[in-house]
């Protein structure tokens, strides 16, 4: 211990600076190159992502693909893809309505695009959704895309206990008894702990976390895309009460097939049928009724035919029926086959339902209207001669 003063030649001082700039340069070299490689291994990722674009664009095949390397990229313990209802999360996490909860609270109070991320959540608005064993920090980047609204990746953090070395106890220089700062007796250092907090997230991790967020946002946009173009193909093609194709999607498969025919002389016909008296059958039993014999009708019709017959509904109690490779006497039985599943339908205790059927085979060079024009005259045939039977168009 010292009683007179410590005092240092300037030579000492000149080679402690000297030491301790040394020691800064290099300190800050280790941190570039750390930066560096993490930046590298962050566009590897970021390249996994985009080349396998159009093989994944669900968060949850994204993540199961992805999600370890990013817990090592990020020294993470936990990541998570938000992506409006939907959650798909790796390693140490909160649980799912935790996660939501965390999303709902960060787009109240720090909307828009920026990241937003703390080392020490339980400090935070988030302290009751995080556990800081497991979760105690974490950076937030939310996905710049606007359906679904609530996106972002969610990156998490355990705590990891850090020991600070202070020269000497802070806490002894102030006199118990009296509350007034005194010398201090000893420079000897002093460890202390601090709990309940994550590392630090680097302004270079805030970088890269925020360009893989934009290239997920890309990815989950392009995956609502595709799942909105299917449901607009659906709804563009099928008829919305009985499930079956609609005209329009008939109409598309007759043409196809009928220049299949033409240029491979591939036999094909259409059967048209109409349900017999269905007016009347509304007038008593009411449309709701009527709704339910078109829908179990269908049905009927749909399990009778191989796999390259087709069925839609043509409009209102009328349906059409394509069959690929069949040839007159095929069709006529096809439809024969048809009919006869139709009568013995028991539909609930309305009684039963029948239906006439015109068939026509495509001939040799015949554009599809004038195919489908004999099929309807072969109908109204079957209408006039009695109903509840096949007419077939005379090749
Ligand atoms: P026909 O034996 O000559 O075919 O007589 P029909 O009564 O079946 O023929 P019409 O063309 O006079 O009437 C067709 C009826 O089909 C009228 C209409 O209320 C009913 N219909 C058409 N589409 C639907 C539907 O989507 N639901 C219900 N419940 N009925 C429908
Ligand atoms: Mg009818
Ligand atoms: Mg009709």
């Amino acid at each position: 211990m010292h009683r007179p003063p410590n005092i240092l030649s300037p030579a000492l001082r000149d080679a402690l600076r000297a030491l301790v700039q040394t020691a800064c340069v290099q300190l800050e070299l280790i941190q570039a190159r750390e930066e560096a490689a993490l930046i590298l291994r962050a566009n590897d990722s970021r390249d996994i992502l985009v080349d396998q674009r159009a093989e994944f664009s669900d968060p949850e095949e994204i993540v199961a693909r992805q999600g370890s390397a990013w817990l090592e990229l990020f020294r993470a313990g936990g990541a998570a893809v938000v992506a409006g209802d939907r959650v798909a999360s790796l390693g140490k996490v909160p649980e799912a309505a935790a996660i939501h909860a965390i999303v709902d609270w960060l787009g109240a109070h720090h909307p828009g695009e920026q990241s937003w991320s703390s080392r020490e959540l339980r400090l935070t608005g988030l302290a009751a959704l995080c556990e800081p064993s497991r979760t105690a920090g974490m950076l937030a980047v939310p996905l710049p895309i606007r359906s679904p609204r609530h996106a972002a990746l969610l990156l998490f953090r355990p705590e990891k206990a850090e020991t600070r070395i202070w020269a000497g106890n802070p806490e002894k220089t102030i006199d118990r008894e009296s509350g007034h700062l005194s010398p201090r007796q000893s420079f000897e250092s002093w460890a202390e702990t601090v709990h309940g907090r994550s590392p630090r997230w680097t302004s270079t991790e805030l970088r890269c976390a925020a360009d893989l967020a934009s290239n997920l946002a890309v990815l989950i946009a392009a995956g609502e895309i595709g799942r909105l173009n299917q449901r607009l193909e659906h709804l563009a093609t099928s008829d919305h009460l009985t499930g079956l194709w609609n005209r329009y999607r008939m109409e598309e498969a007759i043409d196809h097939q009928v220049s299949v025919a033409a240029r491979y002389g591939r036999p094909c016909a259409v059967v048209m049928f109409d349900i017999d008296h269905f007016k009347q059958f509304n007038d008593t039993h009411g449309h709701d009724a009527g709704d339910e014999v078109l829908v179990q009708v269908a049905q009927a019709v749909s399990s009778q035919l191989r796999d390259s017959d087709y069925v839609s509904r043509w409009g209102g109690e009328e349906f059409m029926v394509l069959a690929a490779d069949t040839v007159n006497e095929g069709a006529s039985r096809l439809a024969e086959r048809l009919r006869a599943a139709i009568e013995a339908l028991a539909i609930k205790d309305y009684g039963r339902v029948t239906a006439s059927f015109g068939v026509a085979v495509h001939r040799n060079g015949e554009q599809s209207r004038d195919m489908l024009k004999r099929a309807d005259v072969a109908l109204y045939s079957a209408k006039a001669g009695g109903r509840n039977r096949v007419a077939t168009s005379a090749d």
